[in-house]
């Protein structure tokens, strides 16, 4: 059966030290606590082998926001898959909308790090979703089945099964505006339906489905309680404590 998972992105925020006091702090928050989910937290690259120093990988598991789609070699600043593995993180974000937007991330080149996060054992958290103008002309559907098609329809079942989708609508991200419980439970089907088209039923229905965008305190319940959604991936409120156990414990 597929797992619920709430998995923080820090994205480029925390200092090394305030990020390990983060990490320790949600760890100890955790501890002895019965929750519903799989609880990442995927940080910037250099916070990866001291945070895993501080977390016992059960309670809080690791992650990486990014690697690169070349395995090793002169890529200057580049960080590869076998790195991040290297660090003991299990998971990394890819086509994260900032990446596609900012650093010019397209479907080619997503396949590539998705390819090589699955060669070192790492699961991808693999975002999808469109930007407001899609959304307003209705082709949001169109807009998210390309670039799940471009970057990992030529996965075969048992590497696609290792996949966790994050659906992230552009529009919702750090924005505060999220999408309604009916938009979200809407997409995550039509999500859902289109890996079964392609895959079978087996693989549709054990694939994790998080919704990412503005998700709260306040929202994440009502979120995490359509059927197709199967937990989130938070940026702003996953920086504190305070704001990412009420999630968690949304389930
Ligand atoms: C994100 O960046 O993945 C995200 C969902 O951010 P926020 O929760 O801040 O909207």
């Amino acid at each position: 059966m597929r797992k619920n998972i709430v998995a923080g992105n820090w994205k480029m925020n925390k200092t090394l030290q305030e990020g390990i006091e983060l990490a320790k702090d949600l760890q100890t928050a955790l501890s002895g606590k019965k929750v519903k989910c799989d609880v990442i937290v995927c940080t910037p690259f250099i916070h990866l082998a001291s945070v895993n120093a501080v977390i016992d990988g059960q309670t809080v598991k690791l992650g990486a926001e990014n690697c690169a789609d070349k395995a090793s070699g002169a890529y200057t600043g580049e960080v590869s898959a076998a790195m991040v593995a290297s660090t003991g993180a299990k998971y990394v974000i890819l086509g994260h909308s900032e990446r596609r937007a900012y650093y010019g991330e397209t479907g080619a080149i997503l396949k590539e790090k998705v390819k090589l996060a699955l060669e070192n054992q790492l699961t991808p958290i693999f975002c999808i979703g469109e930007v407001l103008a899609e959304r307003e002309s209705g082709k949001q559907n169109e807009v998210v089945k390309k670039q799940i098609e471009e970057s990992l329809f030529d996965l075969s079942a048992e590497d696609f099964g290792k996949v966790v989708l994050a659906y992230e609508p552009v529009w919702a991200i750090g924005t505060g505006k999220t999408a309604s419980s009916a938009q979200a439970q809407e997409m995550h089907a039509f999500i859902r339906q289109t890996l079964k088209a392609q895959y079978g039923a087996a693989v549709a229905d054990n694939t994790s489905i998080l919704y990412g965008g503005s998700c709260n305190a306040a929202n994440a319940k009502e979120l995490f309680a359509n059927p197709d959604v199967d937990g989130g991936l938070i940026g702003g409120a996953a920086l504190k404590t305070d704001t990412f156990l009420p999630i968690i414990e949304a389930f």
